[in-house]
């Protein structure tokens, strides 16, 4: 089975009614871009950028060092474009035992992502000047997690700019970003065309979008039993999502374990998903569904499940 998948490995990710589809990788390290390329991924939609900064007991990477290792990325995907998430975090990514997440009642709740990078400038700041530095040998887009108020959207934007001047004030070269807002809080999927009217994409956040929309701790055991992707509220949150961002023409990723899971890919194709990122390890068996399906007909099923109160019984139809 395994070598039956490689040999999809150069094969487009086009369905049988010709619509093409976007295959891209999540990573951690710069060198797993060598993993990425090899599964035959289009490019990186979701750099996990956190994995440079955590268990390092609170010696965070610089901007030089930050800028080698997206610069190392940029370079690995040859051409390919790299999207390179803000640190995310807290919750279930603690910095380090320093600054432990579980110091607090409700991390998941609490000073995570793009929080976090708010609440210190100085280093947010730094980590957006590398990757605008990276920007100058490649395809970057920069992806902000967490988001869900206007102001958490302008002080952004406007530390971007800052970030950019204060690269021009050292004469420092950088190249052009597109700028994209992960999608995973329920407010922030209720208001899409707010995040429309400053962002070039969007990145559906799954993991956190259900972990916030069924108030179900995505590391608690206890409740994994009730961590439902099929849940109405999740695939309607998702789909107005995947919608509003179409008719905008703005592109519109799922970056969360959704898209990654083979028995998700005729849904997500139904709903209009044509950009998928997942763990390179899963690129050609969703690239295998695709290129079994045809979209045309998943719409008016996908419509149905979407209007159902169980859709995980209509899933196998
Ligand atoms: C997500 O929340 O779906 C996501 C991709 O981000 P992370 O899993 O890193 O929180
Ligand atoms: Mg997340």
């Amino acid at each position: 089975e395994r070598e039956r998948l490689s040999r999809l490995r150069h094969t487009p990710a086009v369905t049988l009614d010709g619509q093409k589809i976007e295959l891209l990788a999540n990573i951690e390290q710069p060198s797993d871009t060598a993993t990425a390329l090899a599964a035959g991924a289009v490019g990186v939609g979701l750099f996990r950028s956190e994995f440079l900064f955590m268990g390092r007991n609170g010696h965070l990477p610089d901007e030089d060092e930050q800028y080698l290792a997206y610069k190392a990325a940029v370079e690995g995907m040859h051409g390919l474009p790299v999207t390179i998430r803000t640190v995310d975090v807290g919750a279930d990514k603690p910095l380090d035992h320093i600054r432990r997440a579980d110091d607090h009642l409700n991390p998941a709740l609490g000073l995570r992502a793009i929080r976090w990078s708010l609440s210190e400038p100085a280093m947010f700041l730094a980590q957006l000047r590398a990757i605008l530095r990276a920007a100058a040998h490649g395809q970057v887009h920069i992806l902000i997690p967490m988001l869900a108020h206007a102001h958490e959207i302008r002080l952004t934007l406007a530390l971007v700019q800052k970030a950019r001047e204060q690269l021009d004030a050292q004469g420092v070269v950088y190249g052009p970003v597109q700028l994209g807002a992960m999608i995973e809080v329920p407010a922030a999927a209720l208001t899409v065309p707010m995040f429309l009217k400053h962002f070039d994409f969007l990145s559906v956040g799954t993991n956190d979008l259900i972990q916030y929309t069924l108030a179900i701790d995505r590391v608690d055991e206890a409740v994994a039993h009730l961590y439902d992707p099929l849940h109405p509220a999740v695939l309607q949150l998702l789909s107005r999502t995947i919608a509003e961002g179409r008719a905008q023409g703005k592109p519109v990723s799922v970056c969360g374990e959704m898209a990654g899971d083979v028995t998700m890919t005729r849904l997500l194709l139904g709903m209009g998903l044509r950009s998928f990122s997942m763990h390179p390890s899963q690129v050609l068996a969703v690239k295998q569904q695709i290129l079994r399906s045809d979209t045309r007909k998943l719409e008016a099923w996908a419509q149905r499940l979407l209007a159902s109160d169980e859709p995980s019984e209509l899933l196998n139809e």
